[in-house]
This record gives C-alpha cells, structure tokens and sequence, in this order.
C-alpha cells in the first residue's frame, strides 16, 4: 500500500491560536478554565484539555462568577459577552480573526440597512455567533434551494456573508443562484471561506484522483473535515471521517494500492501519525507527502495572554 499524505492539512492559523490560548490560561490562571463549547470541533483536543482541567459549557449560567472563560475559535454573539460581563467572567477571547473579519461585515452592512444572506449551516458555532451580531438583519440559507424561496423586490438593500467553512463548490453555487435571482447583491470585499478551508480543499481535489480511497482524520460536527469527505465522494471515492484509527475497519483496506489522508482544521497531527502507523503495521504502507500549497499563516494570542507571555 501507498499512503498520499496531503499537505496542507490538520490544523490551522486560528486552531493553533485558540489551542495554545487554552495551554497558557490553564498554565498561568490554573485549572478550572470554562470553555464555552468545544474549543475546536475534536474529540481528541477536547478530552485532552478536559484531562488538563477545562470545562465545557454550552450555557454561561453553568459557570461561577468571578471564573475565567474562554470564547473558543468560532466565536461568539454580543449576547454572550454581555451576560459574561454581568456575570463578572475573566472572558479570554479566542475567536479566529477570520471569523471575526465575517462578524465585523455583518455589523457594517446592518449598520447601512442591508439584508443580509449568510450562507451557512442551522446550529453550528460561528453561525450562531454571526446571527446574533444582527439577527433583525440577517437570514441563513443553506441551499440553492433556500435562495429560490427568499422573495426580495430591488428596493431592498442586500448583501451576502458566508461561515468560513464551506465547501468552496456549493458556496459558488449559491452565490450563482444568489446573483441570478438578485443581481443588485453585493457580497464582502474579500471571499468568507477561510484559506484554510480553501488550501484543504484544494489538497483533496488535487490529489484524490492518486487514490482508491481517503481517510480524513476530524470528527463528526466539524465542518470543514465534513466538507473534506463529501469532496472525496464527489470523485466517487470511498472517504471515511475518524477521529483515528480505532474507527477504521482493516476490512475496508484489503487489496487497495494507494489511500489519500488528509485531516480537518481542527484536527491534531498526532491522529494523523497514529493512523498512518495502524496503516504501516498492518499493510507494510509506505508514505509519501505532497504539498500542493505552502501554508504560512500564523495569529497573535488574545491581548491578555499576549501580556502575559511578554511579563513571564
Ligand atoms: S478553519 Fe479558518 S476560520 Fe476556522 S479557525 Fe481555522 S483559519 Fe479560522
């Protein structure tokens, strides 16, 4: 067997960040630092952190007053800061600055009295904390479909904002639909699909054509790694999303000559390794990387902990 190991893969600018937050508040505050929900969408990272003495919350109310909180990766709402605020929480913001680059589009183009298309997934993290900047202002469309039931005359102002974790094909698509329907939309001066999300993509489109099948190393509710496995299915490959190799079936391997791995934003390069051992030990694999894109992008720790680090 031959192992393709993508690159870029695993995790990204805003997961480092919002990782190493977690170290040095736990480091500098000590143990229990409350996160509000999972710092990043990983099993692995999350019962990691939950060993070292994090808490996860998915309500500001489980927490004690006068406790460190921190705002994981996707970001949060106004609401929530404000009721850490009455709440007296030591609030540590870990947000990505590419979510925040969104919620800040969000807010201008409230502000300017548009209505705003955020093309995204119900429920998830960053959508949540994105409608809230401006829920009066702001409706979520996760299709084509949902775009062929808005109804809008040209008077109304409107704009278009995306989660940062799409899958680059069906953003495009609706976006399409979107100028169609409505040619008098504008969208942000800059694409909302992160560069990550983007160079991972790449990664598999590029390089699963090698492959008979692709293991994306992520869990369930990630998005991006979700996105990673419906593109290797578009290629109609086999793709299986694990959070490691006590989730693979030595089954689904037999007789294959070349597997593609790559891994979510989110996901640990430890996961990665483990898995391409249980591969070697059990099919002799050989490994070999290819680099489609360089990636070099790093984000400064929140201010707080920035100052910490510099007195220490
Ligand atoms: S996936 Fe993109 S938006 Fe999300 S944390 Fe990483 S860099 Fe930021």
């Amino acid at each position: 067997m031959k192992i393709i190991l993508a690159a870029p893969r695993g995790f990204c600018a805003g997961v480092n960040m919002a990782v190493q937050s977690l170290e040095l508040a736990l480091q500098h505050y000590g143990p229990p630092i409350y996160v509000y929900h999972e710092i990043v969408h990983n099993q692995h990272v999350v019962q990691t952190f939950e060993a070292k003495g994090a808490v996860f919350v998915n309500s500001l109310e489980e927490i004690p007053s006068d406790s460190t909180v921190l705002f994981s990766a996707h970001g949060v709402s106004p609401e929530i800061r404000r009721v850490a605020q009455d709440r007296r929480l030591n609030a540590i913001d870990a947000t990505c600055p590419l979510v925040t680059k969104v919620h800040l589009e969000a807010i201008k183009f409230a502000k300017e009295h548009y209505t705003i298309v955020l093309i995204g997934h119900e429920g998830h993290d960053e959508v949540i904390g994105t409608m809230g900047e401006a829920p009066e202002a702001i409706v979520l469309v996760e299709t084509v479909e949902d775009v062929d039931a808005l109804q809008y005359s040209v008077d109304t102002k409107l704009a278009y904002l995306t989660q940062t974790t799409l899958s680059v094909d069906d953003a495009y698509r609706i976006i399409q639909r979107l100028r169609k329907r409505f040619p008098w939309i504008i969208g942000p001066q800059k694409e909302d699909i992160c560069y990550a999300t983007q160079n991972r993509q790449e990664a598999v489109r590029l390089l699963c054509q090698q492959a008979d099948a692709v293991i994306v190393l992520g869990s369930q509710n990630s998005s991006n790694s979700q996105r990673l496995r419906e593109l290797a299915q578009e290629f109609d490959r086999p793709a299986y999303l694990v959070d490691g190799p006590d989730d693979l079936k030595e089954a689904d391997f037999q007789n294959l000559g070349t597997i593609l791995i790559t891994a979510g934003a989110s996901a640990p390069e430890l996961v990665v390794q483990n898995t391409l051992q249980w591969l070697k030990d059990r099919f002799n694999a050989t490994v070999e990387e290819q680099e489609v894109r360089k990636e070099e992008v790093y984000f400064p720790l929140p201010k707080v902990l920035r100052q910490i680090v510099m007195k220490s």
